[in-house]
């Protein structure tokens, strides 16, 4: 089988990555997936791992004990691991694009040297805290506040569907907060709540269809205080940051979904050769090599949307309309794949253990998560003036 990173387009330092990361992926990862998957347990023992290779510290300088890489290595990573698990792959995009990135972004010093050396590190997880119980695509609906009081916020309400929120490891959520109204409209503004705060509460994980080794929890503010100086970057400005955040992170999003698509075209490939049926393998029905061959063109096609669009990023230019054109595009291509695999692999497609099972029940955040698909559409759209 032909292997995109055989074919020599990648720079030797970003190939020489994925090829770690796909090995990791492989004989670390993959093992556990099915067992993790079924217990609905975060896999503390992959998430070490990958934080000794360094992973969640690609993108940062190593004046904060980063890997002095970037955001595109990051997504090669995503890529890898979302092959073989995406639970595993959307707790690194979490820690990174989410987690410890609003805090390089926007941090000032004494912030950026106290948090991120342990977020870059691994050793320690932050969660970003934006959708609430009524505020998801319409996230300046935000009801949670921030009152200023004697040098410190006094912070109130609820946050919805937040991961990494409630690990052994997490000790920070970054959360968006109404402090203060101006001519009938919200400021938002970021603050940095350390979880060991008082009124702070995690509550009991989701029971979710996918994504079952993923942590993910609301999120309960009740008089919690800490001081003036955890607002993140700019009073008012929580809503804009939290949104270029969340460009970038539809990238790394569309990352993890090329792998789910291509996952399911590698083990697609393998199972249908091997499986027979009517007396021969049923890789030999046009109907099947077919599906296969339509499950690599959409893997393709949405990888060479993802490396666009953080190739527009990494030069500094506008990446806007190809980061969301890039989520779009990968999101349905793991669905569709996803829904492909599953019907070529029969009866044990749907049954759990198998890698393709999981991507069935995987996939289907990944049109949700980090912007729906109609958020994605309105987004282009709007880019189109429209
Ligand atoms: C497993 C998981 C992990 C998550 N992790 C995080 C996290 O770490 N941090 C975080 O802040 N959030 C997180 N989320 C929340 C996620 O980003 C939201 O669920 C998502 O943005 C959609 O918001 P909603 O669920 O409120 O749906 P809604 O906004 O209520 O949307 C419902 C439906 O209406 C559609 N819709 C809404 N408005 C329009 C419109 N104008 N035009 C057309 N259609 C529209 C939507 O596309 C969707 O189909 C997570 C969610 C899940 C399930």
């Amino acid at each position: 089988m032909t292997d995109f990173l055989s074919t020599g387009t990648l720079p030797e330092e970003y190939r020489d990555l994925a090829l770690t990361v796909r090995d990791f992926a492989r004989s670390v990862v993959a093992p556990v997936a099915a067992e993790h998957d079924a217990n609905h347990t975060f896999p503390y023992e992959v998430v070490a791992g990958m934080a000794d290779m360094g992973l969640f510290g690609l993108p940062f300088p190593e004046e904060y004990g980063g890997m002095g890489g970037d955001y595109f290595a990051l997504c090669l990573a995503l890529e890898e691991l979302g092959k073989v698990d995406q639970s595993v792959a959307i707790t690194l995009e979490a820690g990174v694009s989410l987690g410890a990135m609003p805090i390089y972004r926007f941090g000032n010093d004494k912030q950026k040297q106290e948090w991120l050396p342990q977020l870059t590190s691994g050793r320690n997880l932050a969660a970003f805290g934006l959708t609430e119980p009524g505020a998801g695509s319409d996230a300046g609906g935000t009801r949670t506040t921030a009152v200023a009081d004697g040098g410190e916020w006094i912070i109130n309400g609820s946050k919805q569907f937040i991961t990494n929120s409630g690990t052994d490891i997490t000790k920070l959520v970054t959360v968006t907060a109404v402090t203060g109204n101006t001519g009938g409209k919200k400021e938002i503004s970021t603050i940095l709540v350390p979880t060991d705060t008082p009124g702070f509460v995690a509550e009991p994980a989701y029971n979710k269809v996918g994504w079952n080794a993923s942590d993910t929890h609301p999120l309960s503010f009740t008089d919690v205080r800490v001081p003036e100086e955890n607002l993140l970057g700019e009073r008012g400005r929580g809503y804009a940051n939290f949104l270029r955040i969340l460009d970038e992170g539809r990238i790394a999003i569309a990352a993890l979904a090329v792998g789910a698509a291509q996952g399911c075209v590698d083990e697609s490939v393998r199972y249908a050769k091997e499986r027979e049926a009517f007396g021969q393998a049923i890789v030999r029905n046009q109907a099947i090599s077919f599906k296969i061959a339509r499950m690599e063109a959409r893997a393709h096609a949405a990888r060479t949307a993802y490396y666009d669009a953080a190739a527009l990023m990494l030069a500094g230019k506008s990446f806007k309309k190809q980061a969301s054109i890039a989520k779009l595009v990968a999101s349905e291509a793991a669905m569709d794949n996803a829904r492909d695999a599953t019907q070529i692999f029969g009866g044990y497609g749907f049954m759990n253990e198998y890698a393709v099972a999981r991507h069935y029940r995987d996939s289907k955040i990944l049109e949700i998560g980090e912007g729906t698909t109609e958020v994605q559409l309105m987004l282009i759209g709007r880019e189109l003036g429209l």
